[in-house]
């Protein structure tokens, strides 16, 4: 199924949509067994339903086992500071945000995080 509200930012062409995670996983490996390209599932935020996106556009990350975002969830943990610093340039392109990279203060990697530039923090009485 073609999607008839999205399309892919690199091709411009509509998105292949599927109904569930399980199918867009199948898609991922049939698209990895006819043209070895590796593909990962995600879910939609404007139709809801799961599409296929190129793995490079993901980066490798793993949990921080010591920081907590501001969500209160373990933070993206980067291995280094390009691999970080791509997956900032992916959020300011898709979302506008304003992120940082900095290293982790446990030594488990690089994180990303808010700029402090739009939303300054004051001091002072309410
Ligand atoms: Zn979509
Ligand atoms: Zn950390």
């Amino acid at each position: 199924m073609k999607s008839e509200t999205c399309v892919g930012k690199a091709t411009g062409k509509p998105l292949t949509e599927y109904d569930s995670e399980a199918d867009a996983e199948e898609g991922a490996t049939h698209a990895q067994q006819r043209f070895g390209r590796r593909l990962i599932p995600y879910a939609c935020d404007t139709c809801n339903m799961w599409h296929l996106a190129p793995a490079n556009r993901q980066t490798p990350t793993t949990k921080c086992g010591y920081c907590t975002g501001a969500d209160g969830r373990p933070k993206d943990t980067y291995r280094n500071e390009s691999e970080a610093r791509r997956r900032a340039d992916i959020l300011r392109r898709e979302q506008g945000a304003d992120l940082r990279v900095y290293t982790c203060e446990y030594g488990s990697g690089w994180h990303l995080t808010r700029g402090q530039a739009q939303r300054p923090r004051r001091k002072g009485p309410k």
